[in-house]
């Protein structure tokens, strides 16, 4: 199973691609998580996208790139993967594309994740209390929902089109809607 799983930024795709990956045995890939591991071990990568990912910018398409292209070339992902937080532009879209088609594999589904701006403020606004991210400040969280809704969400009707969309409603208990997720994905 190759998976997408798409949202603006706190609707709980890390959540939900958690309780996908054990699912269906296949490793997350979240390339925000791979841009904070690298952040915190202060390696070249990290220190090349820290300026981006403290204002809430996109870290350069050719860098995000290439990181996902490694991580899809790793033995556990040989299988299947839940991708969480790539692509998010048209340029990703194709960039995943051609990834995909010099491997010879295709995309599944691609999992869409919503909720109404108040509520993911809201959510936000907790994690940044609880986990003290450095990239949770008012304006980074405010520039990242612009760039989701600018960027991102355009994409949804790229991969609509091409008849892979399953969307889900992102506010409800965890449980549930990782029930309304599998459910959907085996009856797609
Ligand atoms: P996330 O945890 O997915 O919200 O990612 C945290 C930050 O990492 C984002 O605000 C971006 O600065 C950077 N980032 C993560 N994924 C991408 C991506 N696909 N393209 C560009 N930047 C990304």
């Amino acid at each position: 199973m190759r998976l997408l799983i798409m949202g603006p930024q706190g609707v709980g795709k890390g959540t939900q691609a958690a309780a996908l990956s054990k699912h269906f045995g296949i490793p997350t890939i979240s390339t925000g998580d791979i841009f904070r591991y690298n952040l915190k071990n202060k390696t070249e990568l990290g220190l090349q996208a820290q300026s981006y990912i403290d204002k809430g910018q996109l870290v350069p398409d050719e860098l995000t790139n290439r990181i996902v292209e490694d991580r899809l070339a790793q033995r556990d992902a040989k299988g299947g993967w839940i991708l969480d937080g790539y692509p998010r532009n048209a340029s990703q879209v194709e960039a995943l594309d051609s990834m995909m088609a010099t491997a010879g594999t295709e995309l599944d589904y691609v999992v869409a994740l919503q909720a109404d701006r108040t509520v993911l403020l809201e959510r936000m606004r907790k994690r940044a209390e609880e986990e003290g991210r450095s990239d949770d400040t008012p304006e980074a969280i405010a520039t990242r929902l612009d760039t989701y809704e600018r960027e991102t969400a355009p994409l949804l009707e790229t991969y609509g089109s091409r008849g892979k969309l399953v969307s889900v409603n992102g506010v409800g208990s965890i449980e549930s809607i990782s029930h309304e997720i599998i459910a959907a994905l085996e009856t797609a």
